[in-house]
């Protein structure tokens, strides 16, 4: 099959489009035809190694995929040959208190396709029966595929971690990302009054298009003051944080007493500080999330099978010219998720 693959840790270039054996599955694990795969900012990481993190190489990048069943395993029993799926990205051992519990991204074998596994830049690629979702016939397999990966994420920090309630106020950090666009919709899905920075006007007018009640320019305007200016000097309930260093401290002067911080991530540097006298005195939450349960992907894909959440395309590039994608991805000039074609 042809497949995406890199030998060793690089820039985009290192990717190579090359032929490679199928994937051989196992009884549990079907083989997928993949139509789809979109990226994500893990597939950057994934590509330049993260310290610690001895990812197998070769490898074959991709975590999001939407295709059809090519092929089951002897164990296999609810999809068949032909079949439309989703794929979940989280790959974990099924069999620990945290996977049978339904909070699989607790399982500490947790991986993603395409981290420590081959992923889905690819003719084909293998995954566990259980990671077959049901597909939304109302998408295409583009906009499917775009799905998984930030949806997910997006509702464990909202729903799961911050637990959002109807009326808040929340400030999405990197409105333009693949995570804040769906942040913003999952936000207004439970009522919450949004305000949505991102670093051009065109990239403003796209997240009001998704629904943000208020637009802050991170470039030209200081995003504390807009949320105090929008809040009645209030501040918001909740932070969704995932840009890291750049932000971290506008994130904090904007929250709320009681208010809630959320991060997935750290895209723009890891170092960030705190005055604990404000963490205590304002009784502030701060809250780590990584990735999401199965559970929760499944609740994502119905509302996107409803229309009710919608995948935001920005740019579809194919497969071959992966390389090209992920320096476009790495450009930030993308407003929603970069896709391949396979
Ligand atoms: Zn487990």
């Amino acid at each position: 099959m042809k497949a995406i693959v890199f030998e060793r840790h690089g820039p985009p270039d290192v990717l190579k489009y090359i032929e490679v054996p199928q994937p051989a599955i196992k009884p549990n694990e079907v083989l997928v035809r993949v139509k789809a795969c979109a990226l994500n900012h893990l597939d950057i990481w994934v590509r330049l190694g993260l310290p610690g993190v001895p990812i197998p190489l070769p490898h074959i990048p991709g975590s999001d995929v939407a295709g059809e069943i090519a092929q089951v395993g002897s164990e296999v029993t609810s999809v068949r040959v032909g079949q439309k799926v989703v794929l979940a990205p989280g790959v974990t051992c099924g069999k620990c208190p945290a996977c049978v519990s339904g909070l699989d991204n607790r399982c500490r074998h947790f991986t993603n396709l395409g981290y420590m596994i081959d992923g889905g830049c690819a003719e084909f690629v293998r995954v566990p029966e259980v990671n077959c979702l049901p597909y939304p016939e109302n998408l295409s397999f583009e906009e499917a595929a775009a799905v998984p990966l930030v949806f997910q994420t997006a509702w464990h920090m909202l729903v799961g971690r911050a637990q959002l309630q109807p009326g808040e106020d929340v400030l999405v950090l990197g409105a333009s990302s693949g995570v804040g666009s769906a942040a913003i919709q999952i936000a207004k899905f439970f009522g919450a009054r949004v305000i949505a920075t991102a670093g051009s006007d065109e990239k403003l007018t796209k997240a009001k298009d998704l629904g943000a009640d208020h637009l802050v320019n991170h470039k030209t305007q200081k995003i504390r003051e807009e949320v105090r200016r929008i809040t009645n000097k209030r501040g918001v309930d909740v932070v969704f944080e995932h840009v890291g260093t750049a932000t971290w401290d506008e994130s904090i002067a904007s929250l709320a007493p009681c208010g809630r911080l959320v991060t997935c991530g750290a895209t723009t540097g890891f170092d960030a500080r705190i005055d604990l006298r404000f963490l205590f005195s304002r009784q502030l939450s701060l809250l780590g999330s990584y990735m999401g349960t199965k559970s929760e992907l499944h609740t994502v894909l119905k509302l996107a099978a409803a229309g009710r959440l919608k995948p935001v395309v920005d740019r579809v590039f194919p497969l071959a010219q992966a390389a090209a994608a992920h320096a476009y991805l790495e450009s930030s000039s993308q407003f929603g998720k970069v896709v391949l074609r396979v």
